[in-house]
């Protein structure tokens, strides 16, 4: 029989520490535990984490993970040690392969993480075999579509996996919520329609606010001021990425340090703890930083210039006020910026123009906008948001303050 409302409550808070479930996870957590294949939609920050991880403490077997990046699965793998929880990775990074092989036919594992590659090499389905599963988590999932913007054809692979374990409940997880994708999940991995359970996207803790850039400097230097907090500040290149922060530094007296690529591994690695550890620090980083990082407080992000898509800057604004509390999310935009991506178009491969010029409109549409930044945001991601949300720029200062006609001036310009 399925756990019991209190005995999953209580693994909830004494093995992860929490006091309640948040948004859909309860529900995700139920139709797993009671043996039903479903697919759960939720925004990045959400906590898709805990929906396979409880499950897998509650549930006899061990509980078999897919994930694309082995960075990935090993941030996860720390988490949930310092849970207590018995997990390890299986890929070709690791040396102590035959110790986890034992582990896991042992029934000594709740959690075993897979790249996607395994799942068609049929010594791991004799390994599989030899053990009891008690679930299979497919994260990422978005992975096995090609409407998807991250194809991986290994993902493909998984079906024929998957359906030698009839009866072992899948749960497919991802934050990408458009909908051919979505169904394309169901029919590749064999999820019932009804099975599909979607968190809302909206972040009404955050305050969007969008402004053509007459001196980044000054503007980006004013967000700084009024927001104490942690903060990141996106910038386009990396030569930005470290003029600003220096800039910013010496302006502003706050603690400010860079984040790109082009920096060494340990540099970065130190800049990110700092930043993880800090409760006033300011990051100023390129793209390459965010993913994976878990600060609850990061109080505000600004775009010094537009993020690619409007799934960037809601991935990327949406690493502000996890934890709940006002934040704000500022993009300083220009129109050299639409100029200089509308160049690149012409550099892409012509099978792929489309749907990327599409991704351009679309964020253009965004930033034009008069109307709610929140309901162009949440309909973009198929939701039938309310007409104003009362925590935007938007809302707050209705048309009239933002000189209209400048701003489609340097839009036509671009
Ligand atoms: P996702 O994979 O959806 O992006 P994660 O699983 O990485 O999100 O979780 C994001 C953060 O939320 C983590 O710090 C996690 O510990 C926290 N979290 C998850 N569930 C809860 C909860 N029920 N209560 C409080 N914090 C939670
Ligand atoms: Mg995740």
């Amino acid at each position: 029989a399925p756990p019991t409302p209190d005995a999953v409550a209580k693994s909830l808070h004494d093995v992860f520490g929490f006091n309640g479930f948040r948004g859909v996870q309860n529900q995700v957590v139920d139709r797993v535990l009671h043996g039903q294949s479903t697919l759960a939609i939720m925004p990045t920050g959400a906590g898709k984490s805990l929906t396979y991880q409880l499950p897998a403490v509650m549930l006899q077997g061990t509980c078999v993970v897919v994930s694309p990046l082995i960075a990935l699965m090993h941030d996860q793998l720390r988490s949930a040690r310092a849970n207590g929880i018995r997990a390890a990775t299986l890929t070709s990074a690791d040396t102590d392969r035959g110790q986890t092989m034992d582990a896991f036919r042992a029934g000594e594992l709740d959690l075993l993480y897979i790249a996607p590659e395994r799942a068609s090499q049929s010594h791991f389905r004799e390994l599989l075999m030899s053990a009891r599963i008690g679930l299979f988590a497919i994260d990422e999932a978005h992975c096995v579509s090609e409407w998807g913007h991250d194809f991986r054809p290994d993902y493909r692979l998984l079906r024929p996996l998957l359906d030698a374990f009839p009866q072992v409940p899948r749960l497919a997880l991802t934050a990408t919520a458009d909908h051919h994708t979505r169904a394309d999940i169901l029919a590749q991995l064999g999820i019932p329609e009804d099975g599909m359970i979607i968190a809302g996207f909206d972040r009404p803790n955050i305050r969007y606010t969008i402004q053509p850039r007459d001196n980044a400097m000054r503007q980006i230097k004013a967000v700084v001021e009024d927001n104490p907090g942690p903060g990141i500040i996106y910038a386009p290149t990396r030569a930005r990425v470290e003029q600003l922060a220096e800039s910013l530094a010496t302006a502003t007296g706050r603690r400010v340090l860079p984040y790109h690529a082009g920096l060494p591994p340990e540099v970065r690695a130190r800049n990110q703890a700092a930043f993880v550890a800090s409760e006033d620090m300011v990051m100023v980083a390129t793209v390459a930083f965010g993913m994976g990082i878990d600060k609850p407080d990061v109080r505000f992000v600004a775009h010094a210039g537009i993020p690619k898509s409007i799934e960037g800057y809601y991935q990327e604004t949406g690493r502000a006020g996890r934890d709940g509390d006002p934040s704000v999310a500022v993009m300083f935009w220009g129109a050299d910026d639409f100029a200089r991506a509308r160049q690149r178009l012409s550099e892409i491969e012509p099978h792929r123009l489309q749907s990327e010029r599409q991704r351009l409109d679309s964020l253009a549409g965004l930033v034009e906008t008069a109307a709610c930044r929140r309901a162009v945001l949440l309909r973009h991601f198929g939701e039938q948001p309310a007409e104003t949300c009362g925590n935007c720029d938007n809302c707050i200062n209705p048309v009239g303050v933002v000189d209209v006609t400048d701003v489609a001036r340097k839009l036509l310009s671009a």
